[in-house]
């Protein structure tokens, strides 16, 4: 039965649920990174609202118009270069470090979990860090596209001669095996999963929640809307991941302190 925002009990409620954790996982989205000013995809502020995904954003968009692909990615380039961690990263890092969280598991990107201290990061889409060929599958920095885009031209692999594109998963191509296998192994473990700032609306992620709820964890929902898994949930939390995430961190670290 889900109880929806009525902060502050509701921060009462999921502070006591993960300082009762004993493997606590969080599964996060864009959502999260908003505050960092980094827009999402769903929502009317989001990517998508200006930009059809299927002319930026899928394999065959990149390999069919590589200059309107590159011109979406040097913007997403550039946004992130200035983007840092906010609260919801910092609280998540503070759960983790308080052995709260043994894990948190992203769609995102933009490595500010990383940044914010979390150390256990599971990247189920890849990263903005790193280049990728899809041909011979090199992987090497991302500087290979930034300089090659600062020069004019379009990012070539070093190793085969193909175009590289970022090493995030596009739509059309597969997850990275090994981090949905291990999303999948952490979900199937935990006691407790707190999804933040996704619209679970793309799976597999979006599978990830009835897995952990399947072999017997608590879900707990932060988004500022309805997602389909809100019937799932012991707590709904409605509202702005960083204002509401880290009052909820640090009651949860000090009361399992106080327990130790
Ligand atoms: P999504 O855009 O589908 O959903 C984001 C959700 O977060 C929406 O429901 C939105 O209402 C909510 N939200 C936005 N700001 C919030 C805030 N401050 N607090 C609480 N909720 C907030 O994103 P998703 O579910 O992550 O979808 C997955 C796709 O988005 C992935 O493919 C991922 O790679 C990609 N993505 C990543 C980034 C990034 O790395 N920062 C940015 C855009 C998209």
């Amino acid at each position: 039965m889900s109880i929806f925002s009525e902060i502050p009990r509701d921060i009462e409620i999921a502070a006591g649920l993960l300082a009762n954790a004993h493997r606590g996982v969080a599964l996060t989205g864009a959502g999260v990174s908003t505050e960092s000013g980094l827009p999402d995809f769903r929502s009317p502020q989001g990517l998508w609202a200006n930009v059809n995904p299927l002319e930026v954003a899928t394999l065959s968009a990149f390999r069919r118009s590589p200059e309107k692909f590159y011109a979406f990615y040097r913007t997403r380039l550039s946004m992130l270069a200035g983007a840092r961690p906010n609260p919801a990263h910092h609280a998540l890092a503070d759960l983790e470090g308080g052995g709260i969280l043994q894990a948190v598991i992203t769609q995102n990107v933009d490595g500010l979990h990383q940044a914010a201290g979390s150390r256990h990061v599971v990247e189920l889409h890849g990263n903005l860090r790193e280049a990728a060929c899809p041909d011979c599958g090199w992987v090497g920095p991302i500087q290979v596209i930034t300089e090659a885009l600062n020069d004019g031209r379009l990012p070539d692999c070093g190793r085969c001669g193909h175009r590289v594109k970022p090493n995030v998963v596009l739509f059309e191509e597969l997850l990275p095996l090994a981090a949905y296998h291990e999303a999948e192994a952490v979900c199937r473990s935990t006691d407790l999963l707190l999804v933040v700032g996704s619209s679970l609306a793309v799976t597999p992620a979006a599978w990830l929640p009835e897995v952990a709820c399947k072999h017997g964890a608590v879900l707990i929902i932060l988004n500022d809307e309805p997602t389909p898994l809100d019937h799932l949930a012991r707590v709904v939390l409605r509202g702005r991941a960083g204002q509401v995430l880290p009052p909820i961190a640090e009651q949860a670290v000090q009361r399992r302190e106080s327990v130790r």
